[in-house]
C-alpha cells in the first residue's frame, strides 16, 4: 500500500515537474518532456492521477508537452456531436475530446 504521505509528496513533485515542464517547454522542449515523462511515472508508482489541470497538457503516449511549438494540431469537428482532436506531431497520437454543449434538450 501507498501511503498517505508518500502520495502527497508525490502530487507535490507532480506539481513542480508540470510546471518545469511548461516554463521550459519552448526553448528546451526535450527537457519538458523528460519532465512530463518522470511526472508520469511518478504517478504510477505512487497510484494517483496526474491531476485533471495537468491531464489535458501533454500527450499521453511520449510526455510531449502541448506548450512546446509546432507539436500538436489541433482540430474541431462537428459531425453528430462536437469534438475536439488533439494530434501529437511527435508519435502521432490522437486524443479526442468531446465539447459540451449547454443544451437541455434530449435531441
Ligand atoms: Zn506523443
Amino acid at each position: 500500500m501507498v501511503s498517505r504521505e508518500l502520495r502527497k509528496i508525490a502530487l507535490e513533485r507532480i506539481e513542480r515537474l508540470m510546471d518545469f515542464a511548461k516554463k521550459h517547454a519552448l526553448e528546451r522542449p526535450e527537457i519538458a518532456r523528460q519532465a512530463v515523462l518522470l511526472a508520469m511515472r511518478i504517478a504510477q508508482k505512487a497510484r494517483l492521477r496526474i491531476p485533471r489541470r495537468y491531464r489535458l497538457m501533454y500527450c499521453r503516449k511520449c510526455g510531449t508537452p502541448i506548450w512546446s511549438p509546432n507539436t500538436f494540431t489541433i482540430r474541431i469537428r462537428s459531425r453528430r456531436s462536437t469534438h475536439i482532436t488533439i494530434r501529437c506531431n511527435n508519435c502521432g497520437y490522437i486524443k479526442r475530446m468531446l465539447v459540451k454543449k449547454k443544451d437541455r434538450s434530449r435531441k
